[in-house]
């Protein structure tokens, strides 16, 4: 008998459904690529259409919902999620690979920002403002846009999708959500949840495809009115082009290449600690991954050596099983690439401590393992310490002084998130004030944001937007400014009041 393979659909209009192309893409577990976990449709521009009538009609009664009601819907979907926990948590590790533990974080992240929205619901305020003219009122209202059309990676299977979903539909939006076409799986799951936590038929279409396809006939839309996407800076340049041609509301997440300094009064086997979290933790595929180390002279020898240490000790493997430590990259072009990198690294002179190329020893073989690998003698404006890798490889630059190490810091397209390490507050405050970044830890690692603060960073980053805590809702709604006037007359503001000057 041949070997049937589940299907997972496109969800549009309320209805589960195959593409109009009829074509199908595999979905395979990067730790062991002869699994296959399903096929998904690999949908076109005609699908993503279907897509947005289907948002664009739910739209007319979605928005209509009293907010606390659509909030209370969020809050149905945060108790089926925490219900399904495990379930999901073992999904997104077959499907992403990183270890069981980090997809355990992954889902409460969805369900912490589900929690979230289930309370925003009963805060989508506004201010109140007084009018300089008498008898009249002032106040904002927020009000949805309409269509949103979310682009999320693979990195954060159901963390960063939620960021989007929750906030977007408590507001009063609908959506067409295209999910990473490496996981399709997960996000299926997550709508299907939403569905069965009430969300009516049009409030949520899923259509999966690749990015030029499906994710380029999103933002090209016309009946879409905002675009939130997560993903590399090269992709979100040109959607940023494409909103910005048609005037429409884009909210950009992008890489980064986040730094952590550790001072010569810091705690080293904190800094260590953290050091390892930040740089190996998910395979060092997250947006916040520490790249850089820029360490002072004084403590180098030091703290690198007990990163050695450290490092070597390392487990790598399927992340389902719970003793390993580092999970596989997402796929075979992931290796090639971080390899590519590393090449890179080594012809620009730098030194190779650990590490360094594929890991293809026993059970790895069957994945895409690379080994944790660690640069020394980087300079603040090699190759290596400005590319974002998203992989396990951590470059160090050494500096003599704090104000050397915010300039190394700061020497970066990117800024989304740093660290530092330092036992003196002078330095600590000094460094809120001057990094270049969206996000700042003292004497923590780059990465452990929590759901219901702002998240995101500058410069090439993204455009200023935050997602996470309440700032999202403002992604997600207009502010209508009205004016009530019961004089019972014309009223004319900076005229009527103003005969006499000043
Ligand atoms: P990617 O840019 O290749 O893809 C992201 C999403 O965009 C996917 O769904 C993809 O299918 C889609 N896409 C690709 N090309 C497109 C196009 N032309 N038009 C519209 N959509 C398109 O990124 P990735 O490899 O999935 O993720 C890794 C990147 O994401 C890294 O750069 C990482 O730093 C970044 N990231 C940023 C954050 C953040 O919050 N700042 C969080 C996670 C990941």
């Amino acid at each position: 008998m041949p070997k049937t393979t589940s299907r997972y659909l496109n969800f549009i209009a309320g209805k589960w459904v195959e593409s109009r192309t009829g074509k199908w893409s595999e979905d395979r577990n990067p730790a062991d690529d002869g699994d296959v976990l399903g096929e998904v449709p690999r949908s076109d521009a005609g699908d993503v259409d279907a897509a947005v009538k289907a948002a664009q009609k739910a739209f007319k009664s979605w928005r209509l919902v009293p907010a606390p009601k659509r909030g209370e819907i969020m809050g149905r979907a945060a108790a089926i999620l925490r219900e399904r926990k495990e379930e999901m948590s073992k999904l997104l590790t077959r499907e992403m690979g990183k270890v069981l533990e980090e997809g355990r974080g992954d889902v409460q992240e969805s369900i912490d920002t589900a929690v979230y929205a289930l309370g925003a619901g009963t805060r989508l305020m506004g201010e109140t403002v007084p009018s300089e003219l008498p008898d009249k009122f002032a106040m904002t209202v927020r009000a949805p846009l309409g269509v949103c059309g979310l682009i999320s990676p693979w990195n954060f299977p159901t963390a960063i999708p939620s960021w989007k979903l929750f906030p977007a539909l408590t507001c009063g939006n609908t959506v067409v959500f295209k999910p990473a076409s490496d996981t399709p799986i997960v996000a299926t799951e997550m709508v299907k949840i939403l569905e069965e936590a009430g969300v009516p038929g049009g409030v949520v279409n899923l259509v999966h495809g690749g990015g030029g396809e499906v994710g380029m006939g999103i933002v090209n839309h016309p009946g879409v009115a905002l675009i939130s996407f997560t993903g590399s800076s090269e992709v979100g340049r040109a959607i940023a082009e494409s909103c910005g041609k048609n005037l429409k509301r884009c909210s950009l997440e992008l890489g980064g290449k986040n730094g952590s300094i550790v001072m010569d009064d810091a705690d080293l086997d904190l800094a260590v600690d953290g050091s390892i979290w930040g740089a190996f933790g998910t395979t060092g595929q997250r947006c916040t991954a520490t790249s850089r180390i820029i360490v002072h002279e004084k403590v180098k020898a030091e703290y690198l050596s007990r990163m050695l240490d450290r490092v070597k000790k390392l487990k790598l493997g399927p992340g389902l099983d719970e003793t390993v430590k580092v999970g596989p990259l997402v796929n075979a072009g992931r290796v090639k690439e971080v390899h590519g990198w590393v090449e890179k690294g080594l012809a620009s002179g730098a030194k190779l401590l650990c590490g360094g190329k594929p890991a293809t020893n026993g059970v790895l073989k069957k994945g895409w393992y690379y080994e944790p690998t660690i640069f020394d003698n980087v300079k603040a404006g090699d190759v290596l310490a400005q590319e974002e890798i998203f992989g396990p490889v951590l470059s160090v630059i050494t500096v003599r002084s704090f104000d050397e190490a915010i300039d190394a810091l700061n020497n970066s397209r990117y800024g989304l998130s740093a660290s530092i390490y330092t036992r003196d507050v002078n330095r600590a405050f000094r460094a809120m004030r001057d990094v270049e970044t969206g996000i700042l830890y003292v004497n923590s690692s780059t990465i452990g944001a929590e759901n219901h603060l702002p998240f995101g960073g500058m410069k090439d980053t993204g455009n200023g937007h935050r997602e996470g805590g309440w700032t999202a809702y403002d992604i997600y709604s207009e502010t209508r400014t009205v004016y009530v006037d019961y004089s019972g007359k014309l009223q004319r503001a900076q005229i009527d009041n103003r005969k006499v000057d000043g």
